[in-house]
């Protein structure tokens, strides 16, 4: 029976092991081989006046990421990784790979981010690589964990949608029939519908597709939105959900994830501390004006420039609140005493934004004033107007983009490190 390599001890006499041929080093009389499963590295010592014949015949003809099992004899060693070896009764090659590789698995040279991905299924093999993915899959289990456990509901939005979210233009239009139809950019209408439906605390986990022509580190053509929308909250009730989530979900790889840290060499892991500040768009406007030197002013987005100097001010993660109405969605509520601004907040990191959300207007006449007041037609919007009329509750919600957490989180310089497979304006291949 096969073992995983980080559990085989000197104090086992035989083991199997199956993993990939890290290295192979012949000094004549002697040879070694790394082998390393998604557990570690072993070496396979092979003294060749003592091993059988098959086990040289496998050895002649083995190259570097080939699949072998090897059955033997575990020695201490105190020289070798883990301390100790492993000398081979058995070595059989299981996929021999092809030489040269498209790229050096072992780190030693260097490769460009493009060569990676071409070869993504080699780079994910360095254990630092697939840290990311692992640190990924823990800070997506915590978050997962945190909904179920605070009675959210899961669901699944349609990714095949008629009408635009926001009737913005960054929309792939897909052939569906005789129809028109596109890729959704975001749940946010249909999570507000299951606040009509009587669902009142829902989160969807899922794709989002952005048809934006930026080519930046921080901007993909398909992304994982993590969407909240609940019942009854206004944005205050949403932002404290908010930084609970960011909290757990470093939390949990913090505690969860010590190696996949370390073999990215993260010694100064933090843990965020809530609650975040709450900085006026503003103020923020403010900072950035000090800080840059674009001009900005008040009523204008926040451009990455801006975003950066405002991050450095603050240092840690913290919201921008009270936005220019004009800035935002039409179904952001505007506050009764100064419509000119609105009940948005963005959370960010000093790097970038990383989530969005609102309280959301939930009187019928005030969202189609909102719709039409945004150049929009309100009948185009039909479907989801629809559940207003019939008794919809207060509403807030948000959209936290999954590669961009785990970007910060880990300090990655670009969002394609977070995403196995990215899609860019260059890229739809593997
Ligand atoms: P930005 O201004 O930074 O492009 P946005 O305001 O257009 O972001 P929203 O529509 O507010 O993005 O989406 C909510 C969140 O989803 C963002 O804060 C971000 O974390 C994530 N997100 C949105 N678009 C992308 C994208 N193209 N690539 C990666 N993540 C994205
Ligand atoms: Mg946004």
């Amino acid at each position: 029976m096969r073992i995983p390599i980080n559990e085989v001890t000197p104090a086992i006499p035989s083991a199997e092991v199956c993993g990939w041929v890290h290295e192979v080093r012949d000094l004549g009389g002697l040879a070694f081989l790394l082998v390393r499963d998604r557990t570690g590295i072993i070496q396979v010592t092979i003294p060749k006046k003592k091993v059988p014949e098959p086990v040289l015949a496998a050895l002649k003809s083995v190259s570097r990421e080939s699949v072998v099992r090897v059955t033997g004899a575990v020695k201490a060693m105190e020289k070798a990784p883990g301390g100790r070896e492993l000398v081979p009764e058995s070595l059989v090659i299981v996929s021999l790979a092809e030489t040269p590789l498209p790229l050096d698995v072992s780190e030693k040279v260097p490769a460009e981010l493009d060569t990676r991905l071409d070869a993504r299924f080699l780079d994910v093999r360095r254990p630092r690589v697939a840290a990311v993915f692992e640190i990924r899959s823990a800070a997506m289990h915590a978050i997962h964990q945190y909904f179920h456990h605070e009675g959210f509901t899961a669901i699944t939005t349609p990714k095949i949608v008629a009408a635009a979210t926001e009737g913005g233009t960054e929309l792939f239009p897909i052939a569906y029939f005789d129809k028109e139809a596109f890729l959704n950019q975001s749940p946010q209408l249909y999570k507000q519908m299951m606040m009509a439906a009587g669902c009142e605390k829902v989160y969807e986990i899922g794709p989002i597709f952005r048809a934006e022509e930026h080519n930046t580190t921080k901007h993909l053509n398909e992304a994982t939105s993590i969407d909240i929308e609940v019942s009854f909250a206004d944005h205050t009730d949403v932002m404290r959900i908010l930084e609970e989530i960011i909290v757990k979900a470093y939390a949990y790889v913090y505690r969860s994830c010590p190696d996949q840290l370390a073999n990215l060499e993260i010694a100064d892991f933090a843990v965020p501390k809530a609650p975040f500040p709450r900085l006026p768009y503003a103020e923020a406007i403010e900072i950035a004006k000090k800080g840059i030197d674009e001009p900005i002013k008040y009523g204008d987005d926040i451009s990455p420039a801006a975003e950066r100097a405002i991050g450095a001010e603050m240092g840690g993660h913290y919201f921008i609140v009270d936005w220019p109405s004009e800035i935002r969605p039409y179904y952001a509520m505007h506050y009764e005493n100064d419509p000119s601004i609105c009940k948005a907040f963005d959370l960010m990191h000093p790097r970038m934004e990383l989530s969005s959300g609102a309280q959301r207007e939930h009187r019928y006449d005030k969202l189609v004033q909102q719709i039409s007041q945004k150049g929009l037609n309100p009948e185009s919007f039909e479907f989801y107007l629809r559940p207003f009329r019939y008794g919809m509750p207060p509403h807030a919600g948000w959209g936290l983009g999954a590669e961009r957490l785990v970007m910060t989180m880990l300090g990655l310089s670009n969002v394609r490190e977070a995403v196995l497979f990215p899609r860019d304006m260059h890229r739809l291949v593997p």
